[in-house]
């Protein structure tokens, strides 16, 4: 590939601490395209979210999103804000809407501790955890998204009834992804092992879903595929997380089980994430908008910079540019770095690290080489 290779990039700051994590994301970027050179990051700041519809009466223009699906990847902060609704009582949420948009089916949500960074659970396996959730995020119960039905009167309905959806294409995208990340992982040195979390044996719709993954499973050459409950796999997840490679699930299922596995790390603000679809993809924290710390200098931005790797990652094998996949690296080894040398600790976990610790001491891993070193061994 040319050593030109320019890569435009939507980014969509949005509501609360959401411009307080991507302002020193995309600095620290444009950094590491600067320091690493041979590819190019040209970012489009666009404006969207709660605080912009209560502006304009629009939470996501149409010009912004026509921008987006033409970019290279989207880099966004949090959007919504509980005070800010439409007039029917949903919150603004056009990251749900982008997902549908653009068909992001597969919601990437690694769990990975870092050194030196405090985690909640006591077993040392447990501070070195590294498995990945993949969400499906097109369809499940999330499906039956403002399509309830009520029985009995509009003004005291007697039940309530929302539909889930799965569906065999659906399903197979999701699960030929989960066996090619597995297959990746393996390449690493992981156990590559990809297991369908579902409800089997009680609703009928994930025991399709069981019987496509096993298909899958089989064109992948998986002879023994692994299937766990969630019900299992949630008690599993705190008692021995260290067990799971690649688990892949229903929206809803994944939804719930991805904020269990941020509480691994240790809190919303170490979790990164990444919603690929068939030509997009958008790199966002697990987190919200947090209202409740915004302005204070308090947002742990960790989980953004590592949506950054990936999106770096993902820029790299998608269009075969060797150096945005070193800068990919270099950015995850900074992150590691500046946790293992410093002590820091953010402030979700007691501590009083905030953005600009944070940030500076990722900043200075990368400034004084640590971040490269024994990276080409
Ligand atoms: P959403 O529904 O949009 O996911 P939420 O209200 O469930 O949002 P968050 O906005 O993620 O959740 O906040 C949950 C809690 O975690 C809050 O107390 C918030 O302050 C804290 N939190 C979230 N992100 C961070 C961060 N990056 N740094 C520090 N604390 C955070």
């Amino acid at each position: 590939m040319s050593a030109n290779t320019a890569f435009e990039i939507s980014v969509f700051p949005g509501d609360g601490i959401g411009p307080e994590v991507i302002d020193p994301t995309v600095a620290i970027l444009q950094t590491l395209r600067d320091r690493i050179g041979g590819f190019d990051l040209r970012f489009r700041s666009e404006a969207a979210g709660a605080a912009h519809y209560k502006e304009t009466g629009t939470a996501l223009p149409e010009e912004a999103m026509s921008r987006a699906d033409k970019a290279d990847a989207i880099l966004l902060g949090a959007m919504g804000m509980p005070d800010i609704r439409y007039p029917d009582g949903r919150e603004i949420a056009p990251q749900l809407d982008m997902r549908e948009t653009f068909e992001l089916f597969a919601g990437v949500r690694p769990v990975r501790t870092l050194p030196g960074a405090p985690v909640p659970l006591g077993d040392p396996r447990a501070q070195n955890l590294d498995f990945v959730l993949i969400r499906e995020s097109t369809e499940g119960l999330f499906a039956g998204r403002g399509k309830t039905v009520f029985d009995g009167p509009a003004d005291r309905p007697t039940a309530a009834h929302d539909t889930q959806t799965i569906t065999r294409a659906g399903s197979e995208r999701l699960f030929d992804f989960a066996f090619n990340l597995g297959a990746k992982r393996k390449e690493r040195g992981h156990a590559g092992q990809v297991t369908c979390i579902d409800k089997a044996n009680v609703i009928g719709g994930f025991y399709f879903f069981r019987q496509i993954f096993d298909e899958v499973a089989a064109r992948h050459g998986v002879s023994d595929p692994a299937h766990m409950y969630v019900d299992a796999c949630a008690l599993n997840m705190v008692r021995r997380p260290w067990m799971f490679d690649v688990l892949v699930t229903e929206n809803m299922f994944g939804d719930i089980l991805s904020d269990l596995g941020a509480g691994l790390m240790g809190g919303m603000g170490m979790a990164p994430s990444a919603d690929i679809g068939p030509r997009h993809a958008v790199f966002q924290p697990c987190h919200g908008s947090a209202p409740d710390i915004v302005g204070q200098g308090l947002a742990n931005p960790t989980a953004t910079f590592l949506s950054a790797v990936m999106m770096l990652e993902w820029l790299a094998d998608t269009h075969g540019v060797a150096d945005c996949a070193r800068a990919g690296r270099v950015l995850d080894k900074a992150v590691e770095v500046a946790f293992r040398d410093n002590g820091l600790v953010p402030t979700e976990y007691g501590g009083s690290s905030g953005t600009r610790a944070i940030t500076d001491a990722v900043v200075a891993a990368i400034a004084d080489g640590r971040a490269e070193a024994g990276l080409d061994a």
